[in-house]
């Protein structure tokens, strides 16, 4: 299917691997240019060189936190007025709420609430007066079914994920959508660093534990980062212009309910 995207500006945000390296990969195939974005400099570069390679398009690295406002201003300022955005940041770290003050709540609304917010609100009214843009939120399986010990990243996403839901109703008659994607186990680093500080606590191998990871899933197996990519593209699709203010969950079946 041609997704009717050749020839778009798109920002996608932490991207130098993982999830959002995988979206990125997925518009460039579509022929979308891009900026991308993390704070390691080496491997951003070594990304973006990648992808323009194989795909043909003008694929511009920001190294920068795009956490903090001098990081979000120099992703814009690469990419004023861009067609599609991928908001994507590092999740917060899990925990016990009993352990957390004020500033750990507060760095985990700023990266996982506030920075799509504030990026979205950057480039929604132009994306209104040009008639086209797709806003992809890329948050957390833990937005549907919480994580006990992923409080920051359940309460900061599910804040994001509310503000969403009332704005993406007022953006789509001026056909731009906004949606969440909502990863469940994907293997990527963050995947693989998780499956290690389990296997470390209980003396067995990663590689056990990635696959037990797997096996307990309904799917049998984690989710490929290109699975995800594709998915994203197709969210910033012409096709899918009636899709509005959704969360998609992407997690192999894991979620239990009927809807
Ligand atoms: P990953 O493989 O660790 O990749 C994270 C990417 O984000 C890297 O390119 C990293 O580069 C960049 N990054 C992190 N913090 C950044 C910041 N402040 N500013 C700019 N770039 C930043 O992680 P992932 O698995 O793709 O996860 C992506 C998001 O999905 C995270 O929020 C994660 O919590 C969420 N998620 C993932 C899974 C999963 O199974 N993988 C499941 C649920 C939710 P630098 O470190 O160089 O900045």
């Amino acid at each position: 299917m041609d997704l009717g995207l050749t020839g778009r500006k798109a920002i996608v945000c932490a991207a130098s691997k993982g999830l959002g390296r995988a979206c990125a990969e997925a518009l460039a195939a579509e022929g979308v240019d891009l900026v991308i974005n993390a704070r390691g400099a080496d491997a951003l570069e070594a990304t973006a060189e990648t992808i323009a390679a194989a795909h043909g398009v003008s694929v511009t690295p920001v190294a920068c936190d795009v956490t903090t406002e001098a990081g979000r201003n120099a992703v814009l300022a690469a990419c004023p007025d861009p067609d599609i955005l991928v908001n994507n940041a590092g999740g917060p770290p899990p925990g016990d709420f009993r352990d957390w003050e004020r500033d750990d709540w507060i760095k985990a609304v700023d990266a996982n609430m506030l920075t799509p917010i504030l990026l979205i609100k950057a480039v929604v009214d132009g994306m209104m007066d040009r008639r086209f843009g797709r806003i992809v939120n890329i948050t957390s399986a833990a937005v549907k079914a919480p994580i006990p010990i992923l409080g920051l990243s359940n309460g900061a996403r599910a804040g994001l994920t509310g503000f969403v839901a009332g704005l993406a109703r007022e953006t789509v008659r001026r056909n731009v959508t906004i949606n969440g994607l909502l990863p469940g186990p994907f293997d990527t680093d963050r995947l693989r660093s998780t499956a290690a500080a389990r296997a470390e606590k209980e003396g067995r191998p990663v590689e056990e534990v990635l696959r037990e990871m797997g096996e307990t899933n309904p799917a049998g197996r984690v989710g490929s980062p290109d699975e995800f990519g594709r998915t994203c593209a197709y969210l910033c699709s012409v096709h899918a212009g009636f899709v509005t203010g959704q969360n998609l969950l992407m997690d192999g079946g894991a979620y239990p309910g009927t809807l």
